[in-house]
């Protein structure tokens, strides 16, 4: 996949300031925020786009890296959008959810020579109405957790990890390959500037065992499928104390077997006779909180929608209320006794032919139909 340049991306100059780069990002975030562009995939994904540039261009040591080495300054992250299994999640965040960050805390963590334990992702399928309205669950994760007899170090309890005498600490070493010197990782501490020689017994020095980890998560209201819950510090511990990853909760929502969720709008199909489709009428229609009322004019169509404010789903970014539509549509009776069929039939004599002005449509259809075959003829 090859990645637009961010400038580009944000219409921006190179050059250009914090104030610019601010108002390009303000603009199409607006154009392409998911709260006005739902469901249109690729719109999301500029969205995306633009957020990423955004954040990389605003944060002047991201910036900086991004001029000297264009995109491949966050590769490290395994490439991968949001990181998830890879090491240093140090860029992870930047395609985190619009809310990502609700629990979170862990902003401005910098990379240490130290690498981080991996992040974690739990999928949670949830039914529309769980999605709806919020729920608190309990998921269990199997992950790794600091070594408690040793504190994390890796070093037996009492005894401490020792200085590495190759690199002094530092976890880097120059090598020479010809004219150049380059830094590697120490062979001696893997990088860690610490060497334990008195390992601890639990963790034979890794600092962390496996452990299932039970947690509470809090998914907010009105969350739909994609998107995400951090849980800054619960991804799996780090080697020798080194920091935890997050933990990402990836939120899929089942279908429903009467609504169909679009944004925070919610859409039905509703059955009414042909008569309440002539005369007009009240029929009752399914709603999240029960059941609502629907007046249906005289002379409704089939394919009629109705717009029922506020009944639809409260969204988890802006707490704006979706609408419910419901589209009616007319029913063909069925298992029609010979009174019945004698009644429908009058009433079709009662009509008239296809010219009759009680059928909108097809004096409109028949016209075309006519126009048609003129202009073939011609
Ligand atoms: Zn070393
Ligand atoms: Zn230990």
């Amino acid at each position: 996949m090859s990645k637009r340049d961010y400038y580009e991306v944000l219409g921006v100059s190179k050059d250009a300031g914090e104030r610019d780069i601010k108002k390009a990002y303000k603009r199409l975030a607006m154009k392409y925020h998911p709260d006005r562009t739902a469901g249109d995939a690729e719109l999301e994904t500029k969205f995306k786009e633009v957020k990423e540039a955004y954040e990389v261009l605003t944060d002047s040591q991201k910036r900086q890296m991004y001029d000297q080495y264009g995109h491949a300054a966050f590769d490290q992250n395994g490439g991968g959008q949001g990181g998830f299994g890879g090491g240093q999640g140090d860029f992870g965040d930047i395609f985190g959810d619009v809310f990502g960050d609700i629990f979170g805390g862990g902003g401005g963590r910098r990379q240490s020579r130290q690498q981080r334990g991996a992040d974690l992702r739990y999928n949670m399928d949830l039914s529309l109405e769980e999605a709806v309205r919020g729920k608190n669950a309990e998921i269990k994760v199997p992950t790794w957790v600091s070594c408690s007899p040793c504190d994390g170090s890796g070093a037996k309890a009492g005894s401490k990890p020792k200085t590495c005498t190759t690199c002094h600490g530092a976890g880097q070493v120059q090598m020479r390959q010809g004219f150049f010197a380059v830094q590697q990782t120490c062979p001696t501490c893997q990088g860690t500037g610490s060497i334990i020689s008195d390992p601890c017994n639990k963790c034979h020095g890794q600092g962390r065992v496996e452990k299932t980890k039970t947690l509470s998560v809090k998914i907010p209201a009105g969350v739909d499928t994609g998107d995400r819950i951090r849980l800054s510090g619960e991804g799996e511990a780090g080697m020798h104390g080194a920091p935890a990853g997050d933990l990402y909760v990836q939120v899929s929502v089942r279908e429903h077997p009467i609504f169909v969720r679009d944004g925070n709008n919610l859409y039905c199909e509703v059955p009414i006779s042909f008569s309440t489709a002539a005369l007009g009428g009240e029929i009752e229609v399914p709603t999240l909180d029960g059941r609502a009322n629907l007046k249906i004019p005289a002379e409704s169509q089939t394919g009629k929608m109705f717009r029922m404010r506020g009944k639809g789903v409260k969204s988890v970014r802006s707490g704006a209320v979706g609408d419910l539509i419901c589209k009616v549509v007319i029913e063909t009776p069925v298992n029609l006794n010979d009174r019945q069929k004698e009644l429908l039939k009058e009433f079709e004599e009662s009509m008239g032919g296809e010219n009759s002005n009680n059928r909108p449509k097809a004096q409109g259809f028949f016209d075309g139909v006519k126009k048609f075959f003129d202009d073939l003829t011609k």
